[in-house]
């Protein structure tokens, strides 16, 4: 046998980093039929309770109908539709920006457009704490690629004065693991000063920061020039799929050109984006998602600092409870669920030792109840689990 599998796989298991896969058997939601047991989720990206959304769904039928199911070939061949072209216009005027390129997945916007705009002799540098593909991405270009403190724009200029060639900075808006927002405006001028170009993945930004759901950009006013390269994802606060660059005419073209990850694969379905352009519309308007979910917000806070739970610096629907070692984080998510309550567990590798989690997120499909419930399961969970287990012992 050239590969131990099962020795990798055994020893994943033994530090408590084996990852299982819920598998859904009702429809994606506030509640849940998880292997057969129904729940109370706090763990979707779904923000604004968009993805069953009755208009949404209309728009896909039809889409689909009219355009069939598949996209049929890559953009550049003859897979480019109108519904694709109409939603790349749309989410032009609502990033601002002078072009929008849509994607078929967010990790392949990031792959495409760091490969695309920097490669040997050039430099990139990232927060510590970006996402995967983000990290990958800076990897896979064959540029110089260097991290930075998370958020730290000190740290950030020391790496830019020793960059070579082209320099990409890149960061999340707002951070998926953590739920803080980047100190973007700090960022942005050291990159600006001296002569980088920011890239910012808004992934978990657009929908839910801004007035309009603009995202980190709206939140802090920054134009194209503060950030020229601005990527966002379709499958979070939109509910659909899919992904986009928001630029310049010249970098939607380079894009075009050079992006190998968008060069070689099929479009999303026409019928994706048909149903993208009516919750971009939905996400727009309905302004009331966006105040609900921050009382929301508020009520988690304040009810789990009650708790003496650690959170984290968070102003987003992203609200981490710190745990600390993968062990307890499975132990008080088993302890949840036994109670109605589904928050997955995060773990090593996916954030740093020691800081292991449990990642709730808030969605504006939940009610103030729901997170009453939430927060009386917490407190049950919390004293149910023998003492060394206790997370707000162990920090
Ligand atoms: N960027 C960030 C910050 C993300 O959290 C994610 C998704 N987890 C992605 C990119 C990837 O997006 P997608 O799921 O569309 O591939």
């Amino acid at each position: 046998m050239p590969f131990d599998l099962s020795a990798r796989l055994a020893e994943r298991r033994a530090a408590h980093l084996y990852r299982r896969r819920p598998l859904l058997d009702a429809p994606q939601g506030v509640r849940v039929r998880v292997d057969g047991e129904e729940l109370l989720a706090f763990c979707n990206n779904d923000y604004l309770g968009l993805a069953n959304h009755p208009e949404v769904i209309d728009a896909f039928v039809a889409g689909a109908q009219r355009w069939g199911v598949g996209g049929g070939a890559s953009h550049l061949v003859v897979g480019h539709s109108a519904p694709h072209h109409e939603l790349e216009e749309a989410l032009a005027v609502f990033t601002r920006r002078p072009r929008a390129l849509l994607m078929s997945s967010g990790y392949m916007a990031n792959l495409g457009t760091v490969t695309a705009l920097v490669g040997q002799g050039d430099t990139v540098l990232e927060d510590r704490l970006n996402h995967a593909s983000l990290l990958d991405a800076g990897l896979l270009s064959g540029a110089r690629f260097s991290r930075y403190l998370h958020n730290d724009p000190a740290s950030l200029a020391s790496r830019l004065d020793k960059a070579t060639g082209n320099t990409l900075v890149v960061t999340d808006g707002v951070f998926s693991m953590d739920g803080d927002l980047a100190n973007l405006q700090a960022l942005c001028a050291q990159t600006r000063q001296r002569g980088g170009w920011m890239m910012v993945d808004d992934a978990h930004g657009f929908g839910c920061l801004g007035a309009q759901g603009g995202g980190i950009v709206e939140h802090y006013g920054l134009g194209l020039d503060d950030v020229p390269v601005l990527v966002g994802t379709l499958g979070k606060a939109f509910g659909t799929a899919g992904a986009f660059v928001a630029g310049s005419e010249e970098l939607i073209e380079s894009l075009i050109q050079f992006a190998r990850p968008y060069i070689y694969t099929t479009s999303q379905p026409p019928a994706v984006a048909c149903a993208t352009l009516k919750s971009l519309q939905l996400l727009r308007e309905e302004q009331w998602r966006r105040s609900h979910l921050q009382q929301l917000i508020k009520r988690f806070r304040t009810g789990a600092a009650g708790l003496g739970l650690q959170l984290m610096d968070s102003p987003t629907p992203i609200q981490p409870i710190l745990v600390g070692s993968s062990d307890r984080a499975l132990a008080l998510s088993a302890a949840l669920r036994e109670r109605g309550i589904l928050v997955t567990p995060i773990r090593p590798p996916t954030v740093p030792r020691g800081t292991a989690r449990l990642r709730v997120t808030l969605c504006a499909a939940h009610s103030e109840d729901d997170v009453a419930q939430l927060l009386q399961a917490l407190e049950a969970a919390l004293a149910a689990l023998p003492d060394e287990e206790k997370s707000h012992e162990h920090h």
